[in-house]
C-alpha cells in the first residue's frame, strides 16, 4: 500500500448508464460486463475456467477455497461465486474472496447495478446491507454467519497487492480490457499473482492479449487459449506452473500452528477483544469457550455506557492510522446488527480545533483522505451540525457515532458456538499434552488446544506471558443528566476529550487520562477535569447542561483501566517462548540484519489480543478477525506489515537488537 493516504487516490466510479441500463465506466471508456450477458460472461470466463463448483464441491470439513480478483467493480463475480458456494459446497466449508478495486461504486450505483441480477437478490441484499462507511484500504465484509468473506482492498492493485497476506486458490483476472486499462496489466502485477498464488493455483481472464498471455507465462504460469463467449473469440486460462516458495526471513512474524486441527478455544476475559475474538473463531466452526471473572460481560474497559468511534489517524499513513481505518469500517458494518438510537448511533464525530497545532494537524488529515470520511467544517457549519454553539470549527466524520460497547459484547457472544463461563477468574496456565489447561489455584476451569489471552493488562497475569509490556492508564467518565436544551446536541464533540448525545437520558463525557492513580473509585478531581473540558468544548452546551463544579460529588461517573503498549498499537497474535526466542535469534544482537531461518519457539497454541487503549470500539472488532486468520491460515484482513505493527513478538525482536 501507499505509505502516504492521497485523497486524490480515492474516487469512486463514474458510470454512465446505456440504453438498456447497462453501466459503463467514464474514466475507462469500457463496459463493466458483458452485454450480451454478465451472468453468463462470469459463468464462462471465471467460474468454469476455474472450476470452481467442483472445487467447492470437493471441499472438506472446514476446509475453505480463496478467490481473488482484480476489478470488484459492481461485484457480479463474488456474487455469482458466493451463490455457486451456496449451491455446492459442505455447509462447513468456507469461501474467502479478495478482491482490488481502484474506483469503488458509490452506494446508489452498486444499488442500481445490482437490481439488474433478480436471480442474485439474496446475496446482493446482504452486500448492499454492508456496503456502507467503504474507504482506501483493507475492507472487512463478513457473510453468511461467517461462511463467506469478503477482503476487499479499495486502492491501485499495483500498489495493495504487495501488501497481501494470501494464498490464492483461483484468481478471476478482471479489470477492463488492455488496451482500455494499460496502467494495471503490467509483469509487476503478473509477478503479485504468482507470488501471491497457492500450488496449483488456476486463473481465467476474458482477455486473450498476447502481452498478457506473454507476461503470465513469464511469471509462472502455464497458459491456454479456450473459447470465448458472446463475442469474444477467445479467452485465457491458466495454471500455476512451479511454485515460488520463498524462505521467510522474518520467521518470528511467519504463520504459526499449522498444525492445530481440533477447533476448540478458550478466551480470558469478555471485553471488546475477547468477545470479538470468541465471535470471529465461532464464525469459523470453532466451540469457543470465554472465561469471565464477573458476573457479565464487559464490566471493565468495554463497560462505559458509551463508547466514541473516534479515528485517530495520521496524514503519513502509519500502521495505527491504517489500522483505525480498516477497523473502524469493519466496527460500523458489525454496528447495525445493534439496535439504532438505543445502542449506538451514527450521528457523526466532531472533532474540534483547540490550538494552532491541531488546526495544522487537521488541515493535512483533511487533504490526506477522502470527504467521504473525514472534511472540514468552518465554525458556522460545524455549529448548524452540532445544534449548539462552538468556539471554532473542525473536522466531522460523518460515518462516526458513538456505541453502547456492552452491547456490541453482548451481540458478538451470541454467535452460535459460544459459551460464557461468568465468575471464572483464571490464574495460571498450564501445559497439559496437546493442550493447555486453565487454572484457578487446583481447579481447572477449562482446557483447549488454543488459549486467547484477552484481558487487557491481566494478559500478562500468567507466567508465559508475564513479560507483556502493558500499561494500564485510569480513566473517568462523568454521566450527565440531559435537559431538553442539552438534547438538542447532534453529533458527538472531541477536543481534549468528548461529549456525546444523550443515551437513555444521560450524557457521557470523558475521559481523564491518569497514569499515577490506580484506584477505581471515581474522583471529586477528576470530575471537575472533565467538566473543564466540557467547558472548553462548548460553553454553550455546559451553560445547557447547568452542571455545577461545586456540586461534582453529585455526579455519576465511573472509572476503567485502559490497556496500552509502548507503541500503543494492540498486540494481536501469537505468543513465543521468550528465552527460547532470545538463544534463536541471539545473532541479531550482533547483527540485526543477519537472515535468520531457524523456526520461532512458538508457544503452540497460546494468542494474546490485547492493548487496545481507548479505541478498542475501532480495533477490536477486526483484531478478531485478524487473530482468526492467523490461526485458521486465511488471508489476513489487514496489509502485512500493519499485522506485523500489531505482532506481539515485535517487543521480543526489538529487546534483542536495541537490548531495550
Ligand atoms: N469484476 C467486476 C464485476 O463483477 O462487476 C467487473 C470489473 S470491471 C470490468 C473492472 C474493474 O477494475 C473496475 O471496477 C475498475 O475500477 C477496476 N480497476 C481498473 N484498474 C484498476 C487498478 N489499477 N487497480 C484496481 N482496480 C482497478
Amino acid at each position: 500500500m501507499n505509505d502516504r493516504p492521497s485523497s486524490d487516490a480515492f474516487q469512486h466510479a463514474e458510470l454512465d448508464w446505456d440504453e438498456n441500463g447497462l453501466p459503463q465506466s467514464r474514466q475507462y471508456g469500457d463496459v463493466y460486463f458483458s452485454r450480451a450477458s454478465g451472468l453468463a460472461e462470469t459463468e464462462h470466463v471465471f467460474l468454469a475456467q476455474n472450476e470452481v463448483a467442483q472445487r467447492f464441491a470437493a471441499l472438506q470439513g472446514n476446509q475453505h477455497l480463496v478467490i481473488g480478483e482484480t476489478g470488484f467493480g459492481t461485484g457480479l463475480n463474488f456474487l455469482c461465486a458466493w451463490q455457486l458456494f451456496e449451491r455446492t459446497a459442505d455447509k462447513q466449508a468456507r469461501l474467502h474472496f479478495v478482491s482490488v478495486e481502484k474506483h469503488p461504486l458509490s452506494r446508489d450505483d452498486m444499488q442500481r447495478a445490482l437490481a439488474l441480477w433478480p436471480e442474485l437478490q439474496q446475496q446482493a441484499t446482504q452486500l448492499l446491507q454492508q456496503y456502507v462507511a467503504l474507504n482506501p484500504g483493507y475492507q472487512r465484509f463478513v457473510f453468511a454467519g461467517g461462511r463467506v468473506v469478503l477482503t476487499l482492498l479499495v486502492g491501485d492493485v499495483l500498489d495493495c497487492l504487495p501488501s497481501l497476506d494470501a494464498r490464492i486458490d483461483a484468481w478471476f483476472l478482471d479489470g477492463f480490457a488492455p488496451a482500455k486499462n494499460p496502467q494495471m496489466w503490467q509483469p509487476a502485477l503478473f509477478a503479485e499473482l504468482a507470488r501471491l498464488s497457492a500450488p496449483g493455483a488456476t486463473l481465467g481472464t476474458f482477455t486473450s492479449a498476447g502481452f498478457v498471455r506473454r507476461g503470465l507465462i513469464e511469471a509462472g504460469f502455464d497458459m491456454q487459449r479456450v473459447p470465448g463467449y458472446g463475442h469474444k473469440r477467445e479467452i485465457l486460462r491458466g495454471r500455476l506452473q512451479a511454485v515460488a516458495n520463498p524462505v521467510s526471513d522474518k520467521p518470528w512474524f511467519a504463520r504459526p500452528n499449522r498444525g492445530i486441527t481440533e477447533r476448540r478455544a478458550v478466551v480470558i476475559g469478555a471485553g471488546l477483544a475477547g468477545c470479538a475474538t470468541a465471535a470471529s473463531l465461532a464464525a469459523r466452526g470453532w466451540q469457543v469457550s470465554v472465561l469471565e471473572r464477573h458476573a457479565e460481560a464487559a464490566q471493565e474497559g468495554s463497560g462505559n455506557p458509551q463508547g466514541v468511534l473516534y479515528l485517530k489517524l495520521s496524514a503519513h499513513g502509519t500502521a495505527l492510522s491504517r489500522l483505525v481505518v480498516s477497523g473502524f469500517s469493519y466496527t460500523r458494518r458489525l454496528l447495525a446488527n445493534l439496535q439504532a438510537g438505543q445502542d449506538w448511533q451514527a450521528c457523526g464525530v466532531l472533532q474540534l480545533i483547540y490550538d494552532d497545532k491541531e488546526r495544522q494537524r487537521q488541515a493535512e488529515l483533511a487533504a490526506a483522505f477522502p470527504a467521504s470520511l473525514v472534511h472540514p467544517l468552518t465554525r458556522e457549519a460545524a455549529e448548524a451540525l452540532a445544534g449548539v454553539a462552538l468556539p471554532e470549527g473542525g473536522l466531522f466524520y460523518p460515518d462516526a457515532g458513538w456505541a453502547h460497547p456492552p452491547a456490541l459484547c453482548r451481540w458478538l457472544l451470541q454467535q452460535p458456538g459460544i459459551e460464557l463461563l461468568q465468575h471464572h477468574e483464571a490464574l495460571e496456565l498450564q501445559r497439559n499434552g496437546q493442550s493447555w489447561q486453565v487454572l484457578a489455584g487446583e481447579k481447572v476451569l477449562a482446557d483447549a488446544p488454543v488459549v486467547v489471552l484477552a484481558g487487557a493488562a491481566d494478559a500478562a497475569r500468567f507466567s508465559q506471558s508475564a513479560w507483556l509490556p502493558l500499561k494500564r492508564i485510569r480513566g473517568q467518565i462523568s454521566c450527565l443528566p440531559a435537559n431538553a436544551e442539552s438534547g438538542q446536541l447532534r453529533t458527538v464533540l472531541c477536543a481534549k476529550g468528548y461529549v456525546a448525545p444523550p443515551r437513555d437520558g444521560t450524557h457521557t463525557l470523558g475521559a481523564s487520562f491518569n497514569f499515577q492513580q490506580t484506584d477505581d473509585a471515581p474522583s471529586i478531581a477528576e470530575h471537575q477535569a472533565n467538566l473543564e473540558m466540557l467547558e472548553q468544548i462548548s460553553s454553550d452546551l455546559y451553560q445547557r447542561l447547568q452542571a455545577d463544579p461545586q456540586q461534582t460529588g453529585a455526579l455519576q461517573g465511573r472509572v476503567a483501566f485502559r490497556c496500552t503498549s509502548p507503541d500503543y498499537l494492540p498486540l494481536i497474535g501469537p505468543l513465543a517462548e521468550p528465552q527460547a526466542f532470545a538463544d534463536t535469534y541471539a545473532a541479531l544482537a550482533k547483527n540485526a540484519r543477519q537472515s535468520q531461518h531457524a523456526a520461532c519457539p512458538w508457544l503452540e497454541g497460546l494468542y494474546v489480543n490485547t492493548a487496545h487503549g481507548s479505541r478498542g470500539m475501532i480495533s477490536a472488532p477486526l483484531s478478531g478477525e485478524l487473530l482468526a486468520a492467523w490461526l485458521n491460515d486465511e488471508p489476513l484482513p489487514l496489509p502485512r506489515d500493519v499485522a506485523e505493527a500489531c505482532h506481539p513478538n515485535r517487543f521480543l525482536l526489538r529487546k534483542l537488537i536495541r537490548g531495550s
